[in-house]
């Protein structure tokens, strides 16, 4: 196990000397500072497990430093014990409105010493576990919250994620008056993909085409896989003519799309457009008459589009 490191901060020689000896004897390793800024430029260059602070020092005294150790993100965690000359209340006080851990009255016996550090090392020890467990906890939150919300296979949004959007967005649309269109993608004969070149090309094909309908839509519009083979795009501040616009974008990039399981073989999409308007006045609706629009595009020859529109 690696040893403990401890920065002594003493301005007397023969004190330090003395200490120096002390803490070696007990097994650790020590970095000496003889002043302030010395002590500073330790603390950052190599952060020690435990500071033992003269209280007085020539320049910038032991309060100051100590005050500096404890505002500072990086190194507010490490353990200062005082080390005050006179038992003074008053030296005591100073010590401990800087942030001072603790403090030891000179001269100190060696067993006191080694007390109040062992004191400081477990309390540091019992800090860092806890800052760990809770890095890792926030960690692990993170993840759930961005698992909750993406479908695994194409890292879009699920279709939960989407209805929320879709809620949020929809009651703007509302309250600013602005439309709303909405896309729904179906991959055009896609069993024949898994039958002919098993489940996994059918995964992978999935995932590409959920990346080129990505990057045909804007920042502001929200992409999800809508189940299956199914990917559902909400557009806001889009009219018909914009909404096919994207979808025309759509349809073409993956009609020419080659897939690296099968350089020969091209696929398409039917889409199906739908908008908000005085008859489509709930997000259902829009759902819906998208859905609708898709039925017709397949049934009308698929790789193309249908648009369910009251507004142009
Ligand atoms: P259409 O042109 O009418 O849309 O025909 P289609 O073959 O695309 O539609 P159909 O509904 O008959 O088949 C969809 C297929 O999608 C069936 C199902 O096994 C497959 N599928 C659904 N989810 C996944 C998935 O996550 N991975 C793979 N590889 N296949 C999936
Ligand atoms: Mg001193
Ligand atoms: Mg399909
Ligand atoms: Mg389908």
């Amino acid at each position: 196990m690696a040893k403990a490191r401890i920065l002594l901060v003493e301005d007397s020689e023969a004190q330090a000397g003395i200490t120096n000896e002390a803490l070696k004897r007990s097994g650790y390793e020590v970095v000496l500072a003889g002043d302030g800024i010395s002590a500073i430029k330790a603390v950052v260059a190599t952060p020690p497990d435990v500071v033992l602070l003269d209280l007085i020092l020539p320049g910038m005294s032991g309060t100051e430093v100590c005050r500096w150790i404890k505002h500072n993100n990086d190194t507010k965690g490490i353990p200062v014990i005082m080390l005050t000359s006179l038992s003074s209340v008053n030296d005591k006080a100073s010590g401990i409105k800087a942030g001072a851990d603790d403090y030891l009255p000179k001269p100190y016996n060696e067993i006191e010493l080694n007390a109040k550090i062992y004191a400081a090392l477990r309390t540091k020890a019992l800090q860092d576990e806890l800052r760990q467990k809770n890095k890792q906890l926030s960690e692990l939150l993170a993840k759930m919250g961005t698992l909750a919300i993406t479908d695994p296979l194409t890292g879009l949004y699920n279709r939960r994620q989407f209805d929320d959007v879709l809620e949020a967005e929809w009651k703007k649309s509302q309250r600013y008056h602005y439309h709303v269109s909405c896309l729904l993608a179906d991959i055009d004969f896609f069993k024949a993909v898994n039958d002919t070149y098993g489940h996994k090309a059918g995964d992978l094909v999935l995932i590409e085409i959920g990346n080129i309908l990505k990057k045909s839509i804007r920042d502001v519009d929200t992409i999800a896989r809508w189940g299956g083979e199914e990917f559902i795009v909400m557009l806001p501040h889009t009219d018909k003519g914009q909404s096919l616009l994207a979808a025309q974008r759509m349809l073409e990039k993956v009609s020419v799309h080659e897939f690296e399981q099968f350089p020969d073989k091209r696929l398409t999409v039917s889409i199906g457009l739908s908008c908000s308007s005085p008859s489509v006045n709930t997000k259902e609706q829009l759902v819906e008459e998208a859905d609708k629009a898709l039925y017709e595009a397949k049934k009308n020859g698929r790789n193309r589009i249908e648009a369910h529109c009251a507004i142009e």
